[in-house]
């Protein structure tokens, strides 16, 4: 309405006026601001499935995970190599419905059905929001949520969940239990060169990546495991015979397709004026975290992590983690950091979910570029505000 002061938002090149008093959910990691990027691609990466298509189970009898389509597996493979991130030589690749149903998988894979009681599942806090719910939610006796991984003590079987980089906080992580015979699943989904300098070729015994927050694709719900025991690869695949008898082909050519684009763009191997995939969003990321840091710059309210410098090895330049999320923490006056800010329009998760204080919000750096402009302009004006106020 005319009542509302507007901002300017450019899409598709058409101008479009935007109410600045509208709410912005950045609550959710939705990964928004990969749109352009794709819609630029045009109907380069758009794939045509004809009716006699996928209409068979079976992709790869021959296969340990036989519902993996071999294009999907082939592109896994070459991206990883590309971007030098994650060994792949000698690892099981399972594909799964998102990383999440991957992380069901690998929860039943590394349990003990034999066990007395239920094996401890552990993360270091702040830890992802979801693990704890997803651990939870069948009240499986194979497996219990038990808190931060720093708490943990006592001799008995764990599976620790390291996230590196992490989420919420953006921060590079290891094990805090070193156990022998301790079980680890590493969450890469943002070890990635758009988020985090690509220091190592991380060659776990089990890791997990997804579309979701590689090409931004979360919709199409593909996720694949490196997995180097083969017991546990195909304990993984059983779970998910079990679970979806496989995951959908229409979507494995579709992530197959997009790896592709992503792989071809880095060797400029793509259609006439195709950006390098990870080029393009590490300078959006930079920008938009040098933004950010700019218009909170000198407020006392609330601070932002700061992260080192190190040599990525994809880039092959020094630069510090732009991560997926900004991590805040308000000072201790903001009892309820989620709150304030969703008084001021801005939804954000709060602290509590990741299992710390309040205090923290984590808030999405992956939404449209217009709803990136009103968060920025929102929070300089909660910065500027207080400052006045002294
Ligand atoms: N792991 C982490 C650390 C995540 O942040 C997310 C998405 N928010 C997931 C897993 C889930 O990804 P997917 O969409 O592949 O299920």
């Amino acid at each position: 309405s005319s009542s509302h002061s507007c901002i300017e938002a450019k899409e598709n090149g058409v101008t479009k006026k935007l109410p600045s008093d509208s709410v912005i959910n950045l609550d959710h990691g939705d990964p928004k601001m990969f749109e352009s990027y794709w819609r630029r691609m045009g109907d380069n990466c758009a794939v045509v499935i004809t009716g006699w298509q996928s209409l068979s189970y079976f992709s790869d009898i021959t296969s340990l995970c036989w519902f993996l389509e071999p294009e999907l597996a082939e592109e896994v493979r070459r991206l990883h190599r590309l971007v030098g991130n994650a060994v792949t030589e000698d690892r099981h690749i399972v594909v799964g419905t998102g990383s999440t149903q991957l992380f069901q998988a690998a929860l039943y894979a590394l349990s003990s059905p034999d066990a007395d009681e239920p094996m401890s599942v552990v993360s270091a806090a702040p830890y992802y929001s979801s693990y704890p719910t997803l651990t939870e939610f069948l009240r499986s006796r194979l497996y219990r949520w038990a808190g931060d991984a720093h708490g943990f003590d006592g001799d008995k079987p764990y599976i620790e969940l390291v996230t590196s980089p992490n989420n919420p906080d953006g921060f590079t992580r290891k094990t805090v239990i070193n156990r022998r015979g301790g079980k680890v699943v590493y969450d890469l989904a943002y070890y990635w060169p758009q988020y985090t300098p690509i220091t190592i070729q991380a060659d776990h015994d089990l890791m997990l990546f997804t579309v979701s927050k590689s090409t931004g694709h979360a919709g199409s719900r593909i996720g694949w495991a490196l997995v180097k025991d083969k017991e546990v690869a195909k304990k993984m695949t059983k779970f998910i015979e079990l679970n979806t008898i496989g995951v959908s082909k229409d979507s494995q050519v579709r992530a197959a397709k997009l790896l592709r684009a992503v792989s071809d763009s880095c060797k400029q191997l793509g259609s006439q004026g195709s950006v390098n995939f990870f080029d393009n969003f590490r300078r959006l990321m930079i920008n938009r975290w040098e933004c950010l840091r700019n218009v909170i710059r000198g407020n006392d309210l609330f601070t932002l992590p700061e992260y080192p410098k190190e040599f990525c090895n994809f880039a092959g330049e020094f630069t510090e983690a732009h991560p997926a999320f900004a991590w805040l923490k308000f000072k201790e006056e903001i009892k309820d950091s989620e709150s304030f800010l969703r008084a001021h329009k801005i939804l954000t998760r709060s602290g509590k979910h990741f299992g710390v204080n309040k205090t923290y919000v984590r808030i999405s750096m992956l939404d449209r570029e217009e709803n990136f402009e009103i968060l920025l302009e929102r929070l300089s004006k909660i910065s500027a505000k207080q400052q006045e106020n002294g």
